[in-house]
C-alpha cells in the first residue's frame, strides 16, 4: 500500500467526514498514524499490536477503516462501558461520517438470553414455587412470547436472590440441547448467532469472545461467527480472561446443577432403576458437605490444591465428594440410551469428570516463591511439560484416581497451577495454564485474517514483549506506538517526595499524608488519591476524616454514584483501591491531583504469580524482570492515565514511592509515565500556583 492519504484517513483530516460530524474535532497525527497502520493491516491480512495514549480516538482509528474496507468485524472490549459506548455512541457517528447505517450486534453471553427449553423444564416445578415467583413466571413467559430478541435485560433486572432463577431459565454451553432441542426454531440464542453473523460489526466482550475460542478450539461451533478482522480493543486485559478460559474449571454450581438436572431427567424418564433416586442425592450433600467444611476453615479462601490435606476436615469431605461422583456417572451411563435428553447429560457428566481428573491429577509442587530484584538471570532449564489427562471415559476421572493424586507434591515442575477458591456458599476448582503455549495463536486464524490488539498500555518502553508472550502472539507481528495528543510537557508535572519512608516502614501512610496535603489544601481537593491496598485506603482515609475535605471513600457508595458526587462536589477528595486506577473518566477542572502511594507491584502470595515466577525462575529468567516490573509497569500507568483526560486538562502527579527514585527499576518505571516533567517541591508548589 502506498503512503498516499486514502479516502479514509482524508476523513481524519480537517475538513473531513469527522470534523463535519464531531463538535470538538482535533486534528490528531498520532490518529492518523494509527489509521495507516490498521489500513495496512487489513489490506495485508496481518495483525497489529498498537498502543495508542489517551486522547487519540482509538475507536474511530479503527473502525472507519475497518468499515470503510466493507469487512466485517469483531470488537472485543474488557468492559462494559466501552461496548456500550462503542455501540450506543460511536458506531451511530460512523454512519454520519460514512453516509450509510452499518448493521450492528451488541452480543452477550447466554446467560442474557431466555431459553424455552429451561424455562419449561423450570416451570414443570411450579408445584414448589410460591405465589410471588409463580407470578413472576407468568409475567416473563407473556414477554417470551412478544419479544424479539430474548434479552432479559428488557424484562427486569435479577436480585440477588434471583440469581438462580436466572440460571434455570438461560442455558449453558453444557445443557443445551443444540439441533436436539425441540425448541431450536425459536431459540434466541441461535437467532442472536444468525444476526451477528450477518452483522458488519459484533461487539462482544473478552470473556464471551474467550469462551467461544476455547469451543472453536475444541472443535465445536459456538455463538461467533467467523470475521475479517477482530479488533481487541483494552487488550491489555486479555492475557488474563486468555488464562481463566483456557483453564479447567468445576465449582459448586456446575455439580449441583448436574445432580439436580439427574434427578429431574431420572424420575421424569426413568425411574426404574434400583437405589438410584437416593445417588443425585447423594452428590448434592457432598457439594455441600464440602462447602461447609471449607467454610468452617475461614468463610472465604483461595489455595493452591496441593494444600488441602492440610486441612484434614475439608479434605476428608473432599473425598467423599468424589466418591460420590463415581455411582452417578455410572448410572447415566447406563440410562443414556433412553432418550436424547440423558444421552446429553450422560456426555456433559463425563466432560465434567475429565475435567475433574484434569484439574486434580496434574503435578503440585508449590512452595511460595519470592521475587528476587537483584538476581541476574541464569541459564535456562529444560522445561517439563505438565502432565495432561488425556483420559476420556467416565471411569477414568474416578473418585481413586482423583483423592490420591490431588494434593500430592510432585517435585517436578509444571506449567500450570491449581487453585481452590471458595466463598460461604460456592467453591471452585481451577487448572490455570501458565504461559497458554501457543494454543491462542492457533485459534486466531479460525476467527480472522486480521487481529488488530489496541490499548492505552500495552508496551514497556518500546517493547511489546510481555504482552506478546503472555498471549503466545507471533513473533513477528507488527507493532505500533502513538502518544497521546495531549501536552503533558506543559500541562503536567510529575514529583517523587525523596525524603518519604520507603511504603513498607511503620507510618508510612502518615508520613506520604503529612507531605500530600499541602498541595491538596492548594488545588482546593480535586483530588484522587489511589492506594495499591485497602489497609492503606483505610489508615488514609481516617486520618483524613476531620479534614475540611469532602471524602468520597471507596465502598460507600456504588463507584459510578462515588464518582458522580466527587465531580458534583467542591473541595473533594476519592480514595480509591485497584478498580479506580482504571475506566474512570473525570475531565476538566474537577480534577487536577492524582496522588499514587506505591508501585503497584502484584502481591508474590497470589497462587497464580507465585507460580508463574516460579516457572520463569525454572527457565532461567529473572520473575521480576519479567513478571512484577511489567505488570507493577501497566498498572501504574493506567492509575497516572486517569490525571489527563482531554486537551484542556491540566494537574500533578503524586508519587509516594521513593524506590522509584532510588532503585535500578525506578527509572524503568518512570520511563512509562506520561511525558510531564520531573519536578522538586518548588516546581510543584509553583506549577499548582501558576497553573491550577
Ligand atoms: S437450543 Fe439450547 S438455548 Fe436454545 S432453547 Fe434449546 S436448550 Fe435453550
Amino acid at each position: 500500500m502506498s503512503d498516499k492519504p486514502s479516502s479514509i484517513t482524508a476523513l481524519f483530516q480537517q475538513g473531513g467526514g469527522l470534523s463535519d460530524t464531531l463538535s470538538h474535532f482535533e486534528l490528531r497525527a498520532g490518529q492518523v498514524t494509527l489509521v495507516k497502520a490498521i489500513e495496512r493491516a487489513i489490506h495485508h491480512k496481518q495483525h497489529l499490536l498498537a498502543e495508542a495514549g489517551t486522547g487519540i480516538g482509538k475507536t474511530f482509528a479503527y473502525l472507519l477503516p475497518t468499515l470503510g474496507a466493507k469487512k466485517q468485524v469483531f470488537v472485543s472490549t474488557a468492559t462494559k462501558h466501552l461496548q456500550e459506548q462503542i455501540f450506543f455512541k460511536d458506531i451511530p457517528i460512523i454512519e454520519k461520517v460514512l453516509n450509510r447505517r452499518v448493521s450492528a450486534c451488541l452480543l452477550k453471553g447466554r446467560s442474557n438470553y431466555f431459553c424455552h427449553y429451561h424455562f419449561d423444564d423450570f416451570s414443570k416445578t411450579s408445584m414448589g414455587m410460591n405465589r410471588a415467583l409463580k407470578g413472576k413466571m407468568q409475567r416473563i413467559r407473556a414477554w417470551s412470547e412478544q419479544t424479539l430478541s430474548g434479552d432479559l435485560a428488557e424484562i427486569a433486572e435479577f436480585t440477588a436472590s434471583e440469581q438462580g432463577i436466572q440460571k434455570r431459565i438461560t442455558s449453558t454451553t453444557e445443557n443445551c440441547l443444540s439441533k436436539d432441542c425441540p425448541y431450536f426454531d425459536d431459540c434466541f440464542v441461535q437467532k442472536v448467532r444468525e444476526k451477528a453473523r450477518q452483522s458488519e460489526v459484533v461487539v462482544v466482550n473478552h470473556a464471551l469472545l474467550m469462551a467461544d475460542i476455547v469451543l472453536k478450539e475444541e472443535g465445536f461451533a459456538e455463538i461467533l461467527p467467523d470475521v475479517d478482522v477482530v479488533v481487541i480493543d483494552e487488550a491489555h486485559h486479555l492475557p488474563k480472561i486468555a488464562t481463566q478460559a483456557f483453564a479447567d474449571h468445576v465449582s459448586a454450581g456446575q455439580l449441583m446443577d448436574l445432580a439436580r438436572d439427574t434427578r429431574h431427567l431420572y424420575r421424569q424418564e426413568a425411574n426404574d432403576m434400583r437405589d438410584f433416586d437416593e445417588v443425585p442425592a447423594q452428590l448434592l450433600s457432598a457439594v455441600q458437605a464440602f462447602n461447609k467444611a471449607l467454610s468452617a476453615q475461614q468463610p472465604q479462601g483461595q489455595i493452591q490444591l496441593g494444600e488441602l490435606k492440610q486441612l484434614p476436615e475439608a479434605y476428608r469431605a473432599f473425598q467423599q465428594l468424589m466418591q460420590a461422583i463415581k455411582p452417578l456417572l455410572e448410572g447415566l451411563a447406563e440410562l443414556a440410551e433412553r432418550s436424547d435428553e440423558l444421552a446429553h447429560l450422560y456426555a456433559r457428566a463425563q466432560a465434567m469428570a475429565n475435567r475433574i481428573r484434569h484439574i486434580f491429577t496434574a503435578p503440585q509442587n508449590r512452595q511460595p516463591h519470592q521475587p528476587n530484584e537483584g538476581a541476574s538471570e541464569k541459564s535456562p532449564k529444560p522445561n517439563k511439560p505438565n502432565d495432561s489427562a488425556t483420559g476420556s471415559t467416565a471411569d477414568s476421572a474416578t473418585a481413586d484416581s482423583t483423592t490420591d493424586t490431588a494434593t500430592d507434591s510432585a517435585e517436578k515442575p509444571s506449567a500450570s497451577v491449581a487453585l481452590l477458591e471458595w466463598g460461604e456458599d460456592y467453591f471452585r476448582a481451577s487448572r490455570l495454564p501458565i504461559e497458554l503455549d501457543g494454543r491462542f495463536r492457533q485459534v486466531m486464524n479460525y476467527y480472522a485474517d486480521s487481529w488488530l490488539f489496541v490499548s492505552a498500555t500495552l508496551a514497556l518502553g518500546q517493547s511489546f514483549q510481555h504482552f506478546s508472550l503472555s498471549l503466545g502472539l507471533p513473533a513477528d507481528i507488527e507493532t505500533l506506538i502513538v502518544q497521546s495528543p495531549y501536552d503533558y510537557e506543559k500541562h503536567a508535572v510529575i514529583h517523587v517526595p525523596p525524603q518519604l519512608p520507603v511504603p513498607t516502614a511503620e507510618g508510612f501512610v502518615d508520613a506520604l499524608i503529612d507531605e500530600v496535603l499541602p498541595i491538596i489544601e492548594q488545588t482546593r481537593g480535586r483530588t484522587f488519591m489511589l492506594f495499591t491496598s485497602y489497609k492503606n485506603l483505610q489508615l488514609a482515609s481516617k486520618r483524613l476524616q476531620d479534614s475540611t475535605f469532602n471524602l468520597f471513600v471507596q465502598g460507600e457508595q456504588p463507584k459510578s454514584q462515588l464518582i458522580d458526587a466527587f465531580i458534583k462536589s467542591d473541595n473533594a477528595i476519592l480514595l480509591g483501591t485497584v478498580s479506580f486506577w482504571e475506566g474512570v473518566d473525570v475531565h476538566g477542572e474537577k480534577l487536577c491531583c492524582v496522588v499514587i502511594d506505591k508501585i503497584p507491584f502484584p502481591s508474590p502470595a497470589d497462587p497464580i504469580i507465585a507460580e508463574q515466577s516460579r516457572y520463569l525462575e525454572e527457565q532461567g529468567k529473572n520473575s521480576f524482570v519479567h513478571c512484577y516490573i511489567p505488570q507493577a509497569a501497566t498498572l501504574l500507568k493506567q492509575g497516572a492515565g486517569r490525571l489527563i483526560r482531554s486537551q484542556r486538562d491540566k494537574g500533578v502527579l503524586i508519587f509516594g514511592d521513593v524506590r522509584l527514585l532510588r532503585k535500578s527499576y525506578g527509572k524503568q518505571l518512570l520511563d512509562v509515565l506520561p511525558p510531564a516533567n520531573r519536578v522538586n517541591r518548588e516546581g510543584l508548589e509553583a506549577f499548582v500556583a501558576r497553573e491550577l
